[in-house]
C-alpha cells in the first residue's frame, strides 16, 4: 500500500483492509470488485488484484504460508527485486538486498561514483554493492531498514547533513565534496499524453457502465463507456466509437489528470439512448463500485446536469458518493 501512496492516505485504508480480508484465504477468495472496493482512495488499483493473484498463489502453492526466500517471493504477481529483498530481510531476516532511491543514493555518495542509474551492469553493481553490505550484517531487516532511513533523512537530495552522518568517516563524496553531483540528476521522462473522451449515458434512472480490460490504466474498474485516443476527437469521432447508439450528445467539460507516466485528457460527454444493452447500474449500485477518481469526478458532472432523476454529490473523503 505505501508504494506511490502517503502514508495518511495508508492508514486509514489498512485496518479497513485488514478487517474485509483478515488472511491469505479471504484475500485469495475475494472478486475484482470486493478487492478494487477495499483498495478505495489508495489509487494504483492493479496493486490490489495483484496482491488476491499473489493469495491465491500462496495459498494454492505455498501451503498458506508467506515464502521467505527471495526467489519464490519474486515468482508472486506484484512483488519486483526491492519488494522481495524487503519482505524476506525485514520480515524473516534473510541477507537479501534492497536497494532504493535512498539506497542508491547513499551507496553511491558514500562510494564517490557519479554514474546514474540507467544502465543493466550499473544497476547490477549497486545491488551487488548493497548485497555485500547486508552480508556484512547480523541483523538485515534493521541494517536494510536503517540505509534507507539514512537515506531517507540524513543523506537527502539536496543538502544533506553530513555533520549528523553516522558514516560521514568512510563518505569520498563528503571527502571531496562531491554531494551536491552525485548522483547525476536523472534525465527526465518523456510524459505521454493521451485522451479519454468519456460518455455519460443516462436512461430510467440508471447510468450505463463498462470495465475497464485486463491492461494498462485503472485495469479491470468500472467507468462510463469511454473512447480512448492520442488525439482529441471531435463529437462525430467519438459517436463512430461507441458501441451503443446514442442521441443527443452533449459536450459538458474537459479536464487533465497526471498520473506517474502520462497526462489524461478527459473529454466529458452527456448522452441518452433507447438502447437497453451494455450493464445498467442504478445510483446505489454504482455507489459501491470500484471507479478510479477521475470516473468519480465525472460522475459529478453528470450529478450537475440533474436530469433523469440522477443526482451525486461530492465524492465523500473516503471516496464514496453520496445522493442529493
Ligand atoms: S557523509 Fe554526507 S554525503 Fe556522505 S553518506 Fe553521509 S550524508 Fe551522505
Amino acid at each position: 500500500m505505501l508504494q506511490q501512496t502517503q502514508a495518511a492516505r495508508v492508514v486509514e485504508a489498512f485496518d479497513r483492509f485488514l478487517r474485509r480480508f483478515p488472511n491469505i484465504n479471504s484475500l485469495a477468495r475475494a472478486s475484482d470488485d470486493a478487492v478494487l472496493a477495499g483498495w478505495r482512495g489508495l489509487g494504483y488499483y492493479r496493486r490490489a488484484i495483484q496482491l488476491r493473484d499473489a493469495a491465491i498463489i500462496i495459498r494454492d502453492r505455498f501451503q498458506g504460508q508467506v515464502p521467505h526466500q527471495v526467489e519464490q517471493l519474486r515468482e508472486l504477481p506484484g512483488i519486483g527485486r526491492y519488494t522481495a529483498g524487503a519482505i524476506a530481510s525485514v520480515a524473516f531476516g534473510k541477507r537479501a538486498a534492497i536497494v532504493d532511491g535512498n539506497v542508491r543514493r547513499v551507496i553511491l555518495r558514500c562510494s564517490g561514483r557519479a554514474d546514474q542509474d540507467v544502465g543493466a551492469a550499473s544497476r547490477e553493481s549497486l545491488w551487488n554493492a548493497a548485497q555485500v553490505l547486508v552480508d556484512a550484517s547480523s541483523r538485515p531487516g534493521l541494517f536494510n531498514e536503517g540505509i534507507m532511513e539514512l537515506g531517507a533523512v540524513v543523506c537527502t537530495p539536496a543538502s544533506p547533513r553530513c555533520d549528523k552522518c553516522p558514516i560521514a568517516e568512510e563518505c569520498i563524496a563528503r571527502r571531496d565534496g562531491l554531494q551536491d553531483e552525485i548522483p547525476r540528476p536523472a534525465k527526465p521522462a518523456i510524459r505521454q499524453t493521451i485522451h479519454h473522451h468519456v460518455v455519460v449515458v443516462r436512461a430510467r434512472g440508471q447510468l450505463l457502465l463498462e470495465r475497464r480490460g485486463n491492461q494498462g490504466l485503472w485495469r479491470r474498474m468500472w467507468q462510463a463507456p469511454t473512447i480512448e485516443s492520442a488525439r482529441q476527437l471531435n463529437a462525430a469521432g467519438v459517436l463512430s466509437r461507441l458501441r451503443i447508439p446514442v442521441q443527443s450528445l452533449r459536450h459538458i467539460e474537459s479536464f487533465h489528470h497526471r498520473t506517474t507516466h502520462r497526462d489524461v485528457v478527459f473529454h466529458v460527454f452527456h448522452a441518452t439512448t433507447r438502447a437497453k444493452m451494455g450493464k445498467w447500474v442504478a445510483r446505489a449500485s454504482a455507489e459501491r463500485m470500484p471507479l478510479s477518481n477521475p470516473q468519480r469526478r465525472i460522475l459529478l458532472a453528470a450529478a450537475k446536469a440533474k436530469k433523469d432523476g440522477w443526482a451525486l454529490a461530492r465524492p465523500s473523503p473516503s471516496g464514496t458518493l453520496r445522493s442529493v
